[in-house]
């Protein structure tokens, strides 16, 4: 999955090949193939530890001397540092040994002093029994699992801070998410509408295809607002939301997620999100449940999503929010409430009002498959 999940993301960047070698995955490229463009995209591929760019050569050590010295001298360092790794066992140095042959020539033909512990350059030199591959140093890769080997789950995706870390969590998990927004349409501006698009296309980077469904919300929540109390209006949006994601989902097996973080809000105690799970059988994910505010922000801002997340909207959430929400609702007055609505019809309703939008990263794997609308 991981090579053809790789494969994907470097659609149109002049990868060759990509084949599965032990201990390894290696893409090989076209002379012109843009190698940072192509490192971009491999960072942001789950399932890859570490990577690194760099040559393949003959098992020859004048080739192989000559690709460290083309190393060392595209780049300026102070001190430098030649690791050797042998598969190949006959090779007829050992590890050491030809790191420090290696090491020599580099002193004397480009200059530079060797430190092995935190060295400016890296190189790593390895040696298979019939390659041999001359690379500059491993860079971290997101790790994780690659994307779509864990399922389908489908996200709430409010176009807050919280649900997009949610949802690349979940990603970097393996999984393969969809997401769901409910939007204050037809009393609030697309503010909400257009943010969650830019989230979603940026996340669709981490998982290639995303599915996005809109949900118009605002009459649901007017009626809502207009039958029950208002200290349990948040619950029973919640609880709204949760069944119409659920019936979106398809059949119903799916695994819900969203961004809740316990004690964030009146609406994440443990007896309200208790309250609201209640509604659905379907298990409900909240990845971010332990995790602290500023661990999110963090997290966002590496993932990229922060600045969008905190642009102004007005989503349904900021529509009818009273202004004392109670933080301990119980099923069994929830439910009274609810049986003051006709929550079948408000169902489909949302059901029948929900659009679907395609995304698929990146524009040139959206150019080959014809029929979807491409985005980011
Ligand atoms: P977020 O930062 O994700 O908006 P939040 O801190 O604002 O979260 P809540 O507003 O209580 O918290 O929402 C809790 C979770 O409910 C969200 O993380 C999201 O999964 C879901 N949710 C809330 N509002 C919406 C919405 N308009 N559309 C879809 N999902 C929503
Ligand atoms: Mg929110």
């Amino acid at each position: 999955r991981l090579i053809s999940n790789l494969r994907d993301a470097t659609t149109g960047l002049g990868v060759r090949a990509a084949q599965s070698l032990p201990g390894r995955i290696v893409l090989r490229l076209a002379d012109d193939a843009p190698i940072a463009a192509v490192c971009e995209r491999v960072a942001s591929t789950f399932g890859v530890a570490n990577y690194s760019a760099g040559v393949e050569l003959p098992v020859d050590l004048d080739v192989i001397r000559d690709a460290v010295l083309a190393c060392a001298r595209a780049e300026t360092f102070t001190t430098f540092g030649i690791r050797t790794r042998r598969t190949d066992k006959s090779f007829p140095m050992t590890s050491p040994q030809l790191s420090a042959v290696l090491g020599a020539v580099v002193v004397e033909q480009v200059g530079g002093r060797v430190d092995l512990e935190h060295p400016d350059l890296a190189i790593n030199v390895e040696i298979l029994p019939k390659t041999a591959y001359v690379s500059g140093g491993k860079l971290p890769g997101p790790g994780g699992l690659p994307v779509t080997i864990s399922g389908r789950v489908t996200c709430l995706m409010s176009g807050g801070i919280d649900s997009p870390v949610a949802a690349y969590r979940m990603m970097q998990r393996g999984c393969r998410v969809d997401f769901v927004h409910f939007s204050g349409a037809p009393y609030t501006s697309r503010a909400s509408v257009d943010k969650v698009h830019e989230l979603v296309a940026h996340l669709t980077r981490y998982q290639l295809r995303s599915e996005l469904w809109v949900v118009p919300f605002g009459e649901i929540q007017g009626e809502i607002v207009a039958r029950v109390p208002r200290s349990h209006r948040v619950v029973l949006y919640r609880r709204m939301m949760l069944r119409i994601a659920e019936a979106l989902g398809q059949g119903g097996a799916r695994v819900l997620v969203t961004g809740e973080s316990l004690g964030q809000v009146s609406s994440q105690t443990l007896e309200n999100i208790q309250t609201i799970a209640a509604v659905t059988s379907t298990l409900v994910l909240r990845p971010l449940v332990g995790m602290d505010k500023l661990e999110i922000i963090r997290q966002a801002e590496r993932i990229g999503t922060f600045a969008t997340s905190i642009l102004p909207d007005q989503d349904c959430c900021s529509l009818f929010t009273p202004p004392h929400p109670t933080t301990r609702a119980t099923l069994a007055e929830v439910e009274a409430a609810e049986r003051l609505l006709d929550v079948p019809a408000l169902m489909a309703q949302g059901v029948a009002g929900a659009v679907r939008e395609r995304f698929v990263f990146p524009p040139a794997l959206a150019r080959l498959q014809t029929g979807l609308t491409a985005r980011g």
